[in-house]
């Protein structure tokens, strides 16, 4: 089998209300697909945000994969790295790259085989995997009516957890608004923060400390992506459990991280830490040095299946006999913000029952995408062919 053609679509689609978090507001939701057809006429689906991303993969991928074997999917991974590596563009879009074409080729392996890709991986050691709510982002005159309400849309729903947003505001606007969610979702449901990198250590541990009566599980990038002396601060300073990874690219940008025990729980993202190949590198490594694996998911159903079969792969935290999520087995972003990328780019989109998402079983990532949405939220295409 060969690859025979390479498409990119950036997707995007406004939303009816703009929502913020600590770096900005938004008034769209975007990604970047990736589509590879082979001569077998199989057809696998990636993705990984971004122009630049797209901008890699047909400058400087393109040229040598199409007509390359798309089942040797460590082959090409490695060659993807050593082209971004040596010309220092390994991070960033570079990691985008390479996640969208690897896991576009798992889809493909997996539907060659006429098996799911967790089967691809070992098998998997559980059929669902709990998921928490994100969503309680910053909106024009959401507090606190729209926002409480929202969390208690989240507790009827069966979510078990959870996660809000601080950083955008002055600290005791923040405080006041998990204080006032931490009352309405009452004390047996799990609430993490989030802070989208928006403090220095010092700032983190202010606010973290005030947060702490609230009961928080995590607090997510509470300094820069790759402040390592940062975390340690705020790791050794705060009692919540400390967060971070989702900006981090391919096991090298994780490893001081896990050689210094500064992440209590690593949230890689399949879509830019290097795809399924590196989700499960860098899920298997966190979990041998005894760090919780929570990952990052922000997109499409693609990206949402793609984590799926690979978290179903990963063992509790520690392997402990009788795991709970939240505590050793793994639970995965479920985000709620509104998306018609996430919830109709397949007919099937992913549903949350009892806190829980099901692992696809189709071959492949096991989802369908819908070309004619496709092709109608399309403001960017590239095709590269042979
Ligand atoms: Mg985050």
């Amino acid at each position: 089998m060969r690859i025979t053609s390479i498409e990119t679509y950036q997707l995007e689609c406004p939303l009816e209300r703009p929502f913020g978090w600590s770096q900005g507001w938004t008034e769209k939701r975007a990604t970047g697909i990736v589509k590879i057809t082979t001569d077998a006429g199989i057809v696998g689906w990636g993705e990984g945000s971004g122009s630049p991303a797209a901008a890699i993969i047909h400058d400087i991928f393109a040229p040598w994969l199409l007509g390359s074997d798309p089942l040797n999917r460590l082959g090409i991974w490695q060659k993807m790295y050593h082209n971004l590596y040596n010309a220092n563009l390994i991070g960033g879009f570079g990691g985008n790259a390479i996640s969208a074409i690897d896991i576009a080729l798992w889809d493909i392996a997996g539907k060659a085989a006429g098996q799911p890709i967790c089967d691809l991986l070992g098998g998997r050691i559980r059929d669902r995997v709990a998921v928490y709510a994100t969503g309680l982002y910053y909106t024009e005159g959401e507090f606190p009516n729209r926002l409480l309400d929202e969390a208690r849309g989240y507790v009827d729903a069966g979510f078990m957890g959870m996660k809000t947003k601080v950083g955008g505001l002055q600290l005791a606007e923040d405080i006041k608004r998990v204080a006032a969610l931490r009352k309405v979702i009452g004390p047996d449901i799990y609430l993490s923060v989030d802070a989208n990198q928006a403090y220095n250590a010092a700032t983190a541990i202010r606010i973290g400390q005030r947060l702490a009566e609230y009961d928080i599980l995590w607090f997510e990038e509470p300094v820069g992506a790759k402040d390592l002396a940062g975390y340690r601060q705020a790791q050794s300073a705060l009692p919540m459990a400390i967060a971070g990874g989702e900006c981090l690219r391919t096991r090298y940008e994780f490893k001081e991280f896990f050689a210094q025990g500064i992440l209590d729980i690593a949230q890689p993202d399949v879509m830019m830490v290097g795809g399924i190949t590196e989700l499960r590198n860098v899920a298997m490594t966190a979990n041998t040095f005894g760090v919780q694996v929570n990952p990052h998911v922000w997109g499409s159903p693609i990206m949402i299946a793609a984590t799926l079969h690979v978290i179903s792969t990963i063992p509790p935290c520690p392997p402990a006999g009788t795991p709970e999520p939240f505590q050793q087995e793994p639970v995965m972003e479920f985000d709620r913000t509104p998306s018609i990328i996430r919830e109709k780019l397949s007919p099937q989109p992913f549903a949350q029952v009892d806190g829980f998402v099901a692992v696809p079983t189709a071959p492949g990532l096991g989802v369908e995408v819908d070309e004619d949405l496709l092709q109608r939220l399309c403001v960017g295409r590239s095709i590269s062919s042979r």
